[in-house]
């Protein structure tokens, strides 16, 4: 499949704008221009939403059978299709092909998972206080649905979200990432092409922030969902606050990885280097903020240097490429920013540190080591292939470093005892906590911070919760 030119889907159809505008989509590994994505202005955006309501009206009364049914046939088309998406999404994006495969084929996996949800939305009927009268609680999905979502999983942060709206019987509009327009396209396509109704999903590339102050505001609109960073996130939040809708927020973290003296290290080491580098860091949920206990800290920061020191970094079409370029030259920058920064207050450059080559937006897999607290690396997101360590000497102290962020998305610890690790579930404040082992992000447990790294969650049935209204009706059985 050659680079395709994006269009936006409107009311079933695939359109360039009304006014024909569109941006550029550059491949990160090399720099060059390899298509164009079409962008909306407010005409194409009432468009959008008239189609969503109309097919909101049209959806809300298909029965969730029938819902579930059209849903696993997209889920069978994304399996089907997952080789040519994963190519695109690669080009577009960066990430290793193997990585790009992962994310379509889970994304159909995510898809069944909330179509066989969609089956279990149950109201309930509770005994009343008087006897002559029923009292019922009703499920009714929320209404059109706006969606934003980021460029560092262009499939897996949209299908998160419309897969659960879909399943709910919501319409839903995506905005999806400029920078990473195709895959995300294809990914609705399947929607599409199994037979979900015109304007039941549509999906709009613009300005980002034209796009969501329109639609956060638009009466038609009930329910707002979006990923990205924290500040973007508190925007949108406090519109959305102005306006009562309802809101879901996936914003950025900082994950601390306590490693207890006890633990095993060649397993601690394993994963901290898988996990890492997955992505060149650009994972909301990535091991940043390296607490080691100085009894094994040496040689924990010793064997993850030597990994980084030989990945192998290049385009992620290539074969054997371990980890592929930053998504746009912002996180190059940004990431030659950290470890300047770092340095200067004393940290050691253990592995990487530096930019690769002048073509494409490369960066080496880093290890810091010795990093200070008050170093920009320990209190901001790096968003990239950045591993900051430092020691620790009690578990307290580790945990009240873990805490003392803002941020509250992920964590990784690592302990042989059973009453540390009681401790840690309990004491660390983040949304998913992995112990002795990687993040298994699945459809069925929930995803989500707390904090700063926002509210609601977009895996487990909370997930659908989160697209439905939920109503008292009381009759009097006169
Ligand atoms: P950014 O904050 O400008 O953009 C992040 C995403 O939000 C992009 O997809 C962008 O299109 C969108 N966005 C920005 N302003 C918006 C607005 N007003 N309305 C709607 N959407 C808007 O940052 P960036 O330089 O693209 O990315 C860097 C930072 O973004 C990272 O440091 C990271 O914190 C965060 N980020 C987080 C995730 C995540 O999964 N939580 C994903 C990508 C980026």
């Amino acid at each position: 499949m050659t680079y395709p030119h994006t269009r936006l889907l409107i009311d079933g159809q695939w359109c360039d704008a009304l006014d024909g505008r569109t941006l550029a989509v550059h491949n990160p590994a090399t720099g060059e221009e390899i298509g164009r994505v079409a962008h909306a202005a407010i005409a194409d955006l009432d468009l959008a939403v008239a189609a969503a309501v109309k097919g909101f009206q049209a959806w809300r009364r298909t029965p969730a059978i029938e819902r579930a049914k059209t849903l696993r046939r997209a889920a069978a088309l994304m399996r089907e299709r997952a080789g040519d998406i994963a190519r695109l999404l690669t080009q577009e994006q960066g990430k290793p092909l193997p990585e790009a495969k992962m994310e379509t084929l889970a994304a159909a996996d995510i898809i069944e998972w909330f179509a066989d949800e969609g089956l279990r939305v149950y109201g309930r009927i509770v005994p009343g206080r008087n006897l002559a009268a029923t009292q019922m609680v009703i499920k009714d999905p929320v209404g059109p649905v706006a969606a934003f979502t980021p460029w560092n999983f262009p499939i897996n942060q949209v299908v998160r979200k419309a897969a659960a709206a879909l399943a709910t019987g919501c319409s839903i509009l995506v905005k999806a990432a400029e920078e990473t327009p195709a895959a995300p396209a294809e990914l609705v396509r399947a929607f599409v092409d199994a037979g979900v109704p015109a304007g039941v999903i549509g999906l709009v590339y613009g300005s980002p922030a034209e796009i969501s102050s329109y639609l956060i505001a638009h009466p038609a609109i009930r329910k707002i969902t979006f990923t990205g960073s924290t500040p973007v996130g508190k925007q949108l939040a406090a519109l959305a606050g102005q306006h009562m809708k309802r809101v879901t927020m996936e914003l950025g973290g900082h994950a601390p990885v306590i490693v207890c003296e006890d633990a095993d290290l060649e397993l601690a080491i394993k994963v901290s280097a898988g996990s890492k580098f997955r992505n060149a860091g650009q994972v909301c949920i990535s091991p940043t903020r390296f607490l080691v206990h100085e009894a094994v800290r040496e040689n924990f920061a010793a064997a993850l240097a030597r990994h980084a020191s030989t990945l192998k970094v290049g385009d992620g079409l290539a074969e054997g490429t371990q980890m592929g370029p930053l998504a746009n030259p912002r996180r190059v920058a940004a990431m030659a920013d950290f470890v300047q920064d770092a340095v200067a207050r004393g940290a050691t450059v253990a592995a990487g540190g530096e930019r690769i080559g002048s073509a494409g937006n490369f960066f080496a897999p880093t290890v810091l080591t010795g990093v200070p607290l008050d170093a920009k690396v320990f209190n901001e997101e790096p968003f990239g292939p950045l591993a900051a360590i430092r020691g620790f000497t009690t578990l307290d102290e580790a945990i009240a470093e873990a805490n003392r962020l803002s941020f509250g998305l992920a964590g990784y610890a690592f302990t042989a005892s059973l009453k540390n690790a009681h401790r840690l579930a309990h004491e660390l404040e983040v949304g998913m906590l992995y112990i002795n082992q990687p993040a298994t992000p699945s459809a069925e447990m929930p995803f989500g911070g707390i904090k700063d790294s926002g509210y609601g969650t977009e895996g487990g049935p909370e997930a659908l919760d989160a697209y439905l209204n939920t109503r008292a009706v009381t009759v009097l059985n006169v």
